[in-house]
């Protein structure tokens, strides 16, 4: 051990376990690509006021969980949270959204940071893989993104992942449902800090998980009530291209956004092997985002789903991934002349695109042939001088353990082809 340690809420992915997460996001993405969204990478940082604006200064990220700093040159910085916000403004600055090639479909996979209480699941530093529709409004974009999720997680093998679906109504109907649910929250009995959550953001109030508050929300006004005509229309043709595409999902009322510019639809993500931290991932529309950050009216629809969290749940549904064995020729020279003749067959494989390793440092036979096992490879080369003097090397198949020696000419074409 070194004198250091990862710090608090952080973890390293270390190998094997790191080739799960390669996995996952490769799952995730690979629906995405194939459906004509285009990969973005943004900074790692960005200007402070980007996220105030573009997550919420009532949100819990912008007010507690933002990693905050201000440059030598007195710029005011945050790590990113989340990745919409960026991306959005990205995609202005660039003029994406111009080219007359609406929507804008775009995915992004990279590391966020909140400064959270860390437990399990619950990460200061994490990764998700997100996917933004820009620009378009119509319900069957919404029904895309839900179905591909859908669709990554059972690539995956995941089964007890459910999907809760909601309708936050839009400028029209939101502010009356608004009002009437201040009117209903400010005659409760509640602490300080949701009293005056009431006034910034009282739809959070609805997803407080403490019991106390929930029992009081009984009898709660329901947005479903207050939709407008449009809303419903729009929410009820998301719900039957889902029901066409077979993908069950949960009604659920409470799930809520409390910002101004997240519209209409909202979904998420949990899994029930994960206990409290059950979100595997989540999103919504977000109609009013782009002009919350200066940017023209373009309604937007987007999800991300956490890395982390889908591999516990895969760890707690007991799903082993089919990862690919990376090695499929191991080399094993014993002596010096072998080690260089061997190096230059294991060179001449990968040029081949053959994934070759060898024992490096002049190990034993038995100690090399350990590592030769552990990494899977298929077949391994061994050769000492005697093989050498007759210009052979041994060629062994891991699985049938049959042996044959081979010209050292011809290894390489021999490996290629057995290999495919
Ligand atoms: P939660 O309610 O669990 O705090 P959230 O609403 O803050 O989640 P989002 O901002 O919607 O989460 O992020 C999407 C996904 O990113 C989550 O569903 C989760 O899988 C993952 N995620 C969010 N915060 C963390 C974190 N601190 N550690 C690990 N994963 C996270
Ligand atoms: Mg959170």
């Amino acid at each position: 051990m070194s004198t250091f340690q990862a710090p608090k809420g952080t973890y390293d992915l270390i190998p094997p376990d790191s080739a799960k997460f390669l996995a996952v996001r490769e799952a995730i993405s690979a629906p995405l690509r194939d459906s004509g969204y285009g990969y973005i990478e943004t900074p790692g940082f960005e200007n402070v006021e980007l996220f105030a604006r573009g997550v919420g200064e009532s949100t819990d990220i912008v007010t507690k969980e933002m990693y905050t700093l201000t440059t030598k040159g007195g710029d005011q910085l945050a790590l990113r949270p989340e990745g919409t916000a960026s991306v959005l403004r990205a995609a202005l600055e660039a003029n994406l959204h111009k080219a007359g090639n609406l929507p804008v479909k775009l995915w992004y996979s990279g590391s966020y940071y909140r400064y959270e209480r860390p437990q399990k699941g619950r990460y200061r530093h994490f990764s998700q893989v997100g996917a933004e529709a820009i620009g378009t409004e119509d319900p069957v974009l919404d029904a895309e993104l839900i179905i591909l999720a859908d669709q990554a997680y059972r690539s995956l093998g995941l089964r007890q992942f459910r999907i809760l679906l909601n309708s936050l109504g839009d400028k029209e109907c939101r502010p009356v449902y608004r009002e009437a649910l201040q009117t209903f929250l400010r005659d409760l009995d509640l602490d300080e800090e949701t009293r005056r959550r009431i006034e910034i953001n009282p739809l959070r109030v609805l997803d407080d998980k403490r019991a106390d508050v929930q029992k009081q929300l009984t009898d709660a006004p329901r947005l479903r009530d207050y939709l407008c005509d449009a809303c419903k229309a729009y929410h009820e043709e998301v719900r039957a291209l889902l029901t066409a595409a077979g993908v069950v999902y949960e009604d659920d009322e409470k799930l809520v956004r409390g910002l101004d510019y997240y519209t209409r639809t909202t979904f998420e993500f949990v899994h029930d092997g994960l206990g409290s931290q059950s979100a595997v991932g989540g999103g919504g529309r977000y109609d009013g985002l782009s002009e919350m950050i200066g940017g023209p009216a373009l309604p937007s629809v987007g999800w991300a789903l956490g890395v982390d969290r889908t591999v516990l749940a895969l760890e707690a549904e007991g799903v082993e991934l089919d990862l690919p064995v990376t090695t499929s020729v191991y080399a094993v020279p014993l002596g010096d002349e072998a080690r260089r003749a061997l190096f230059a067959v294991v060179t001449g494989l990968r040029r081949a695109g053959v994934a070759a390793d060898f024992a490096f440092g002049g190990r034993g036979l038995k100690g090399a042939m350990k590592s030769a096992n552990r990494s899977g490879a298929r077949y391994t080369l061994v050769a000492g001088e005697r093989d050498l003097a007759e210009g052979v090397v041994q060629l062994k198949d891991m699985e049938s353990g049959e042996q044959t020696a081979v010209a050292l000419a011809d290894v390489v074409a021999e490996l290629t082809t057995r290999l495919g």
